[in-house]
């Protein structure tokens, strides 16, 4: 049983729903014509998963975007990154590769990293398809998921499928340094005595 910590961390165009997400996600709720957020605001939730206990501490940028001021220490440590557009704005997908560039620049490289489409309640108004969406996910290799932060469609979902993946990269890291641990002692077999006799000779290899 160990205790996890995972900074989760929004970033996307300001507008295109950030704070609104995890409005949902956290206390399931949504805010007609919300302004824009003051101050970094972290939110947590814990979890467990099997015998560990997860924090989930998710940020939310303070508008900073919009002004292209968000400092290194917003993706400092982060485990996991939701990258958001808005479905009836281009110019938000339009951004995502610049965000993805700025996440990898400024954050472990083992983040991981989902394409959200926002605001997909506004069919009507949609300008980017859902297939541009997967498209450009799997060109840049990561998960993609369609939500609304109004209706709630999909939150659930894609936040129980980022945490999982977090977990599950983190528990094999945690694993594999384990195991090249022990494969840095030699001869270890098991059940025999780890301290070899000191007199004893080295055969040669
Ligand atoms: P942020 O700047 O990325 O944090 O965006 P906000 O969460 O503040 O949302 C910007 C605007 O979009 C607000 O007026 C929200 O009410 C609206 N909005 C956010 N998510 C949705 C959504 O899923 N559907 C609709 N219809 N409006 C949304
Ligand atoms: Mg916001």
């Amino acid at each position: 049983m160990s205790e996890m910590i995972f900074k989760i961390i929004l970033i996307g165009d300001s507008s295109s729903g950030k704070t609104n997400i995890i409005n949902k996600y956290i206390s399931n709720k949504f805010i007609e014509n919300s302004q824009p957020t003051i101050g970094v605001e972290m939110f947590s939730k814990d979890f467990m998963i099997d015998d560990d206990s997860i924090h989930a501490q998710i940020w939310d940028t303070a508008g900073q975007e919009k002004y292209n001021t968000l400092t290194s220490s917003y993706y400092r440590g982060a485990k996991g990154a939701l990258v958001v557009y808005d479905v009836t704005q281009k110019a938000t997908f339009d951004k995502i590769e610049r965000f993805i560039d700025e996440i990898k620049d400024n954050s472990d490289k083992n983040v991981f990293l989902v394409l959200v489409g926002n605001k997909c309640d506004l069919e009507e108004n949609r300008v980017i398809l859902k297939e541009e969406g997967e498209k450009l996910a799997q060109k840049l290799k990561i998960g993609f998921f369609e939500v609304s932060a109004k209706t709630g469609v999909g939150i659930e979902n894609l936040f129980k499928y980022l945490i999982d993946e977090v977990y599950k990269k983190n528990n094999r890291e945690f694993k594999s340094v384990a195991t090249i641990e022990m494969d840095d002692i030699p001869n270890i077999k098991l059940n025999q005595p780890l301290i070899t006799n000191p007199g004893q000779k080295k055969k040669c290899c």
